[in-house]
C-alpha cells in the first residue's frame, strides 16, 4: 500500500518543464510595461515632459496641472495595454509591499467614464488603519497617505484578466512622518548626496552637484514542488520546515553549484526573467547555489530606491511565476535545518553625476586620496553603527543564519583585501608604503601610493566586503526588504563623511595644506576604527573570541539586536542626517519586535499542531502495527521470534514519549511568553525560551521520521523535497 505522499512522489517525478505561455522564444521588448522616459517623451507635451523630468531628476515639486496631464497620458497608455485598475504600490513597515486597487471608473451623470485625475496619481489614501504603524499614528491623525515617488517609474502588473497600473509610492502620515520603508531610504540617499558632495568640494570640483547611491541585490531562493509544499503546513504557514530529518550526508555532496540547471527550473527562470524584462528589471545573472534546489538571481544595479523597488518586484514575480510552473518559491532564510540558508547580497556604491564610481580607487593621486576618504568614512561607520547594521537585518528567520554557525556571523566587520589593508596600516603607522613591484605604484606625492584596482582578492565569509569598486553587505536576509539595510548604511556613511570633512577643514584652518590635513584625519579615523577590519575566516570560533576581545558586538538574537534602533547615539545620528525622527525609530522598533514575536508564536503553534496531528498519530499507527505483529508472532511462534519488533516498538514508543514531553514544555513556555505585557521583555522571553524549545521539540520528531515505516510517514521528507523535481 502506498501513502498519499508516495503517490505524490511518483507524480512529481513525471512532471515536465513548462514552456512560455505565449509561443515564441524572442525576448520581449525590454521595459514594455514601464511608463519610462521614452514613453513619457512620446506621450507627453514637451513642456510637461521637461517639467516632469525636472521632478524625477532633481526632486522639483510637481504641480497639479502637470500631474493632471501626466495622469491622463499614463491612463491612456495603461488602458491601451489592457489595464482596468490602478494602485499606489508602497512598502508598509510589515510585509514587503501593499496595494489597493481602484478602477479607472467614475460616474458622470449616471454614465460610466474612464478617468484618472492628477490628484489620484499624486496622492492616495489607503485604509491606513490596516497597516501597522508601531503606534505612531495614534498620537496624530489616524490617516496615512500614499504619494507618488516619481523617481521610480509606474509600471503595469499583468493579471489573468487585465493589468493593473502600479504607481510606486511613499506612505506618510498627515504630519509627514514616514509610515513606510521607502521614505527613509529616499532621505538617506539625500544624506549621501549632500555629504559626498562636500568631500568632492574639498578638491574644488564644484560642478559636481549630484551623487547617487547604487545597489545591486543578489537574491537567493529555494524551489520545491508545489505538491510537497501543499502537504507541509509548516512551509505554507511559516515559510520553513519545522520538522524534518536531515538527509544522509552523501546526498549533500551532490555537485549542485556547478551542475547544469534542471530543465524544469530553467523553464521557470526563463519565464520569470521574461516578465521581469517587460517590467524593466534587468535580470542578468542566474545560477545554482550551494544547497540542492537553491538558486540565485541578480539584476544589474540601479539607484538605491529603484534597486529596492526592483528587488521587491523580483521577489513578487518569482513567486507568481513559480506557481505557474507547479513550484513553490521559498524566500525564507532557513527553510531546511542543516542545509545552507539563503541571503541577499547587497552591493552598494556611490556615483557622481558623470557616472564616476566614488568607490573606484581611480588613477591619479587625487582620486586615490578622495577614495581613501570614502573608505575611511565607511570603516568608521561600520565601527560606530555596526550595531545598527545588525539591527537592520534582524528577523526571526535571519537569526538562523547570523546567529548560528553559518554565513555570515552576527559580528559586523569589514574585509578590504590585503593591499588596501596594508595601505591603511601604513597610514596609521606613518610608514611609507613600499613600492611593491606588481601591485602598488608610488607616484611620489606625499606618502600616497596609487591604489590599483583589486577585484581578485575575495573573502566569502565576511559580512561586509570590499569587492573592487563596491561594498557587498551580505548579512541581509533573503526574504527581507533591502530598504532598511540601505537606509542604515547610507545614513551612517553620510554621517561619517560629514565628520571627516569637518575634521579636515579644522586641520586646514590650522594651516595644514589639503593633503596633509587629509592624512592626519585619515590616520586618526583609521586608528579609532580599525578594529572592525578583519581578513580571516569569519565563520571560525577563533574570530568570535577575537571579536569579543576587540569589543565588537555579537548579538545573536533579534529581540536583543533591535535595541540598537533606539539607542541614543543612533537616534542622534539619524536625526542629524534627517533620516529618521526619534518617533519614527520607536515605531520601527515596536513593529519589528511585534513581527518577531508573531513569527515565533506562529512557528510554535504550527509545530505543536504538526506534532499532535501528524507526527504522533503516525507513531501510534506504526506502534499499532508493531503490536499486532508482536502478538501474532508470540501466539504463533514465540516471544523470542518477536524480538526485532519489540525493540522497534520500544524505540518508537520512547521517542514518542520524549516528543510529547517536549511538546508540553513548549506549550507551557508559550503560554508564559504570551502573558508578558511589555513588548521588549516579551520579545526577549521568546528569544531566550521559545527559540530553543522549537529546536528541542523537533529533535525527537526528526528521530521518529527515521524510525517509522516510510509508507506511514505523512510529511514529505528533506531527502524528497530537496532532491526530487
Ligand atoms: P558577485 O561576484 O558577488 O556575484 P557581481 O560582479 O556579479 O558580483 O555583481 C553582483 C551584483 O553587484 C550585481 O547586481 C551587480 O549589478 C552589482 N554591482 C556591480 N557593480 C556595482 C556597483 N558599482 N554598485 C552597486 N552594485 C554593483
Ligand atoms: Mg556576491
Amino acid at each position: 500500500m502506498s501513502s498519499l505522499r508516495q503517490q505524490v512522489l511518483l507524480e512529481i517525478a513525471a512532471r515536465n518543464p513548462i514552456a512560455y505561455e505565449e509561443n515564441g522564444q524572442a525576448p520581449p521588448d525590454f521595459g514594455v510595461n514601464v511608463f519610462n522616459e521614452s514613453v513619457m517623451r512620446e506621450k507627453l507635451p514637451k513642456d510637461i515632459y521637461e517639467k516632469l523630468q525636472d521632478t524625477i531628476r532633481n526632486g522639483v515639486k510637481l504641480d497639479l496641472k502637470i500631474a493632471n496631464a501626466v495622469a491622463h497620458a499614463m491612463k491612456e497608455w495603461a488602458i491601451n495595454r489592457g489595464c482596468t485598475h490602478f494602485t499606489h504600490w508602497f512598502q508598509p513597515q510589515t510585509g514587503l509591499t501593499a496595494e489597493k486597487h481602484d478602477a479607472f471608473l467614475e460616474l458622470d451623470e449616471g454614465q460610466v467614464i474612464e478617468r484618472f485625475r492628477g490628484e489620484q496619481l499624486v496622492q492616495g489614501e489607503p485604509d491606513a488603519s490596516s497597516f501597522p504603524s508601531g503606534g505612531m499614528r495614534t498620537t496624530f491623525e489616524a490617516r496615512g497617505y500614499t504619494m507618488w515617488d516619481p523617481s521610480s517609474p509606474a509600471y503595469i502588473m499583468e493579471g489573468p484578466n487585465g493589468g493593473i497600473l502600479c504607481i510606486p509610492s511613499v506612505f506618510i502620515s498627515y504630519n509627514g512622518e514616514a509610515l513606510d520603508k521607502k521614505t527613509p531610504l529616499l532621505r538617506s540617499m539625500e544624506a549621501i548626496n549632500r555629504a559626498a558632495t562636500r568631500v568632492i568640494e574639498l578638491f574644488g570640483h564644484e560642478q559636481i552637484n549630484r551623487i547617487v547611491t547604487n545597489i545591486g541585490t543578489e537574491q537567493e531562493y529555494f524551489l520545491v514542488d508545489k505538491a510537497f509544499y501543499s502537504m507541509r503546513s509548516d512551509l505554507r504557514i511559516t515559510g520553513r520546515s519545522l520538522v524534518g530529518a536531515e538527509p544522509p550526508k552523501g546526498q549533500q555532496l551532490e555537485d549542485h553549484y556547478f551542475g547544469s540547471i534542471k530543465p524544469r527550473v530553467l523553464a521557470f527562470m526563463q519565464d520569470a526573467e521574461r516578465v521581469l524584462y517587460k517590467l524593466g528589471v534587468p535580470a542578468k545573472t542566474r545560477h545554482n547555489e550551494v544547497a540542492p534546489h537553491q538558486y540565485e538571481i541578480a539584476p544589474i544595479y540601479a539607484e538605491a530606491n529603484l534597486g529596492a523597488d526592483r528587488n521587491h518586484l523580483i521577489m513578487e514575480i518569482l513567486k507568481k511565476v513559480a506557481d505557474r510552473h507547479g513550484l513553490a518559491l521559498l524566500l525564507h532564510e532557513k527553510p531546511f535545518a542543516g542545509v545552507n540558508g539563503s541571503g541577499k547580497h547587497n552591493n552598494w556604491s556611490m556615483e557622481d553625476m558623470n557616472g564616476n564610481n566614488l568607490l573606484d580607487p581611480g588613477n591619479t593621486p587625487e582620486e586615490n586620496l578622495q577614495f581613501l576618504i570614502f573608505l575611511a568614512a565607511i570603516i568608521r561607520s561600520v565601527h560606530l553603527y555596526g550595531d545598527l547594521l545588525r539591527a537592520s537585518v534582524a528577523s526571526a528567520g535571519n537569526d538562523h543564519r547570523l546567529g548560528a554557525n553559518e554565513a555570515p556571523p552576527a559580528i559586523m566587520s569589514v574585509f578590504l583585501g590585503e593591499r588596501l589593508s596594508r595601505i591603511l596600516s601604513d597610514i596609521k603607522n606613518d610608514r611609507h608604503t613600499q613600492v611593491a613591484d606588481d601591485f602598488i605604484i608610488d607616484l611620489g606625492i606625499s606618502k600616497m601610493p596609487s591604489i590599483m584596482r583589486d577585484n581578485t582578492d575575495r573573502n566569502r565569509t565576511s559580512p561586509f566586503a570590499f569587492t573592487g569598486n563596491k561594498f557587498e553587505f551580505r548579512a541581509v536576509g533573503s526574504s527581507a526588504s533591502v530598504s532598511l539595510p540601505n537606509t542604515v548604511l547610507s545614513a551612517g556613511v553620510a554621517d561619517s563623511l560629514d565628520y571627516l570633512v569637518s575634521e579636515i577643514k579644522v586641520e586646514q584652518e590650522r594651516g595644514s595644506e589639503l593633503n596633509k590635513a587629509i592624512f592626519k584625519v585619515l590616520k586618526t579615523v583609521i586608528t579609532e576604527s580599525d578594529k572592525v577590519l578583519f581578513e580571516g575566516n569569519n565563520y571560525s570560533p577563533e574570530w568570535e573570541e577575537e571579536a569579543e576581545k576587540r569589543g565588537l558586538p555579537n548579538i545573536k538574537r533579534t529581540a536583543y539586536a533591535l535595541d540598537a534602533l533606539v539607542a541614543e547615539k543612533n537616534v542622534s545620528m539619524f536625526s542629524r542626517q534627517k533620516v529618521f525622527s526619534s518617533e519614527e525609530l520607536q515605531a520601527r522598533y515596536h513593529t519589528k519586535l511585534e513581527q518577531y514575536i508573531t513569527t515565533l508564536e506562529i512557528e510554535a503553534e504550527t509545530l505543536v499542531d504538526i506534532i499532535r496531528t501528524k507526527v504522533i498519530p503516525a507513531a501510534v499507527d506504526y506502534e499499532n502495527k508493531l503490536c499486532k505483529a508482536i502478538s501474532g508472532l508470540e501466539n504463533i511462534l514465540s516471544r523470542e521470534a518477536a524480538k526485532t519488533e519489540l525493540t522497534l516498538l520500544e524505540e518508537v514508543s520512547k521517542t514518542k514519549q520524549n516528543l510529547f514531553e517536549a511538546l508540553q514544555s513548549l506549550s507551557a513556555e508559550l503560554e508564559q511568553a504570551k502573558s508578558i505585557e511589555d513588548i521588549a521583555d516579551k520579545a526577549k522571553y521568546f528569544a531566550d525560551h521559545i527559540v530553543d524549545w522549537l529546536e528541542k521539540a523537533r529533535r525527537p520528531a526528526d528521530v521518529l521520521e527515521n524510525l517509522i515505516e516510510d509508507a506511514v510517514w505523512p510529511l514529505p521528507k528533506y531527502s524528497e523535497m530537496l532532491f526530487i523535481m
